[in-house]
């Protein structure tokens, strides 16, 4: 066998890859008609290449059958939410009436705020972590305001310890117990998308359990990158985007977890609309709102039928290959890019994804030292596809249904210029 730093061992990977069959079902970006190296499917994931055919049967659906199509196309649009219930309840490990499809993350975000954080008496505050996402730190900053309250005191952010970039677990933990008589909500992404570091939702969740604390997850940069079990570890809701890993087109469809416990909740306040009343009764129009047990209850508007056909093509290629399997290749993928940045040994570059396969997905963020914006032009310009944050990051995210480990072995080279 050749030396893992080689070309030759990166298509020895390749050749042997059990996933190697699903990049032909993607479109791969193309610049001067060379294909690009693309390792930004944590920000937008690439088009699978079944996704017009999808569209293209409610686009002729409707052509034919107008009105008619919301219970008569070959996917009736007035169920077709449902369509995706088997899939996404697999993905976040979610009993089937915990989980919808539906509306935009950020809105979702702020419909389970409603239910959920409930401050009273001394519990008002949310923790979070440093560096949250603008839009979570926003929604969070503005329900707290809808209660009368102050967010400069609301919110805590765990930090992480100085010289260091990300989060310890027993420092979350610490803070849960040091605060767990002011805590209303624990509000968390599943994976930061600056650091690309996974949290130990499992950990967290046991102690918001012992103290009667809501845990509320963003899984934006979890979804179909890493293994999840919202029901087992009792969370109690969570949102997330399809965009991203799970490939279903720009602004695609979001969707909602809530827990089992809360199914029959109904004193939550939630805002309402239609598609959350009763599936039953929803058209003799009823006066008075009685919303669907479950996360279904949470549903405003009927479905926006033509984005969901692009997340129906996308899903049924993670049906079709299986977490696990795509969970298997993305450490093998990223952990392999570790090992070769590790190896030509780049004085300028520092990882700052935790190492401990427990604690990442498919993304590194690639801090750097000296001339940052200048390596990220030149990245650019060989053909790589990546991003950069501000002040000094290179996020990178081989996705382990269209990457390949030539590519990543292609990316450590120019990276770091050997
Ligand atoms: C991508 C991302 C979002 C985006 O929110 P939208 O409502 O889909 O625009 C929000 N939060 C996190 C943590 C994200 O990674």
């Amino acid at each position: 066998m050749e030396p893992f730093y080689t070309r030759r061992y990166a298509r020895a990977l390749d050749a042997r890859d059990p996933l190697r069959a699903y990049r032909k079902l993607f479109h791969i970006p193309k610049a001067k008609g060379k294909q690009l190296i693309y390792l930004c499917g944590n920000s937008l994931g690439l088009q699978p290449k079944s996704v017009s055919k999808y569209i293209n049967t409610e686009l002729n659906d409707w052509k034919n059958l107008g009105v008619e199509g919301h219970l008569r196309a070959k996917n009736p649009w007035y169920y077709y939410h449902h369509f995706f219930t088997d899939s996404i309840a697999r993905l976040v490990g979610a009993k089937k009436d915990e989980v919808v499809v539906m509306n935009q993350l950020t809105v979702n975000l702020n419909l389970l705020l409603i239910s959920f954080y409930r401050p009273a008496g001394r519990k008002v505050k949310v923790l979070m972590q440093a560096h949250e996402f603008p839009s979570d730190y926003y929604a969070v900053e503005q329900q707290i305001k809808f209660h009368g309250l102050n967010p400069n005191e609301c919110i805590v952010e765990v930090q992480p310890r100085p010289g260091e970039f990300t989060l310890r677990t027993e420092d979350i933990i610490r803070k849960i117990d040091e605060l767990h008589e002011e805590l209303a909500l624990v509000m968390f992404s599943a994976v930061n998308y600056y650091t690309g570091q996974l949290f130990e939702i499992q950990k967290i969740s046991e102690a918001c359990c012992r103290y009667g604390i809501v845990l509320g997850l963003d899984l934006a940069h979890a979804i179909g990158n890493v293994p999840l079990k919202l029901h087992d570890w009792n969370v109690d809701f969570a949102t997330w985007c399809s965009y991203k890993y799970l490939n279903s087109g720009p602004g695609g469809v979001s969707g909602i977890f809530v827990n089992r416990y809360h199914a029959k909740n109904f004193d939550l306040p939630r805002l309402a609309g239609w598609w959350g009343n009763d599936e039953k009764t929803r058209f003799t129009m009823p006066k008075h709102f009685v919303p669907q047990p479950g996360a279904a209850g949470w549903q405003l508007s009927n479905a926006p039928v033509l984005s969901m056909a692009a997340h129906r093509a996308a899903l049924d290629i993670f049906d079709r290959a299986g977490m696990k399997a795509i969970r298997e290749k993305s450490l093998r993928l990223t952990g392999y890019l570790r090992r070769l940045i590790e190896h030509l040994n780049p004085q300028h570059l520092q990882i700052i994804t935790p190492p401990n396969p427990q604690e990442h997905g498919a993304q590194l963020s690639i801090r750097t030292l000296r001339n940052g914006k200048a390596l990220f032009k030149k990245i650019t310009q060989a053909g790589v596809v990546a991003d950069w944050r501000e002040p000094d990051v290179i996020r990178v995210a081989p996705a382990p249904l269209y990457n390949t480990y030539e590519e990543v072995w292609r990316f450590a080279q120019i990276l770091c210029g050997a």
